[in-house]
């Protein structure tokens, strides 16, 4: 196992022993719950808004460690992100998780300032399994539920 998987999957359990954002919201303007039957994955979330912008997030959930922690890294990617800016983080993430073949490509355009995913690269790995794709997008998906609802 190379030295950059190894720090992939300490990333990964980190989120996954450690979730962000868990604590109830003051005061909850959009939610969404997503639910992942062929793993079991459960995900509530929970936004508040201010204007456009998300200032405050909660996740709670539980299942497999892939669907947990990533949730956990989407609540600290989101925070003071607006509608638009999630729009763009959550296709790029889609789009990271959808790449088919060699797990060894460039994920992300990184030619692009900004463009870095930061913890949310460390998922890549998942592709491998592509069983496992629908856990890693379980959170994203219900993130799109909620601001569309
Ligand atoms: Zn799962």
């Amino acid at each position: 196992m190379s030295s950059l998987e190894d720090l992939y999957r300490e990333v990964v359990l980190d989120h996954y022993r450690n979730p962000r954002h868990r604590q109830p919201l003051d005061r909850v303007d959009a939610s969404a719950d997503g639910n992942n039957p062929l793993c079991g994955d459960k995900v509530h979330l929970e936004l508040t808004l201010e204007d456009d912008v998300v200032s405050a997030v909660s996740v709670t959930g539980q299942g497999c460690s892939i669907s947990q922690s990533s949730a956990s890294m989407m609540s600290e990617a989101i925070v003071g992100k607006n509608r638009d800016e999630i729009a763009e983080l959550t296709s790029r993430f889609k789009a990271m998780m959808a790449i088919e073949g060699n797990g060894d490509e460039p994920i992300l355009d990184t030619d692009r300032p900004g463009s870095v995913l930061g913890d949310l690269e460390a998922l890549q790995g998942v592709r491998k399994f592509p069983v496992r794709i629908k856990c890693a997008d379980l959170g994203w998906t219900t993130l799109q539920e909620a601001l569309a609802g």
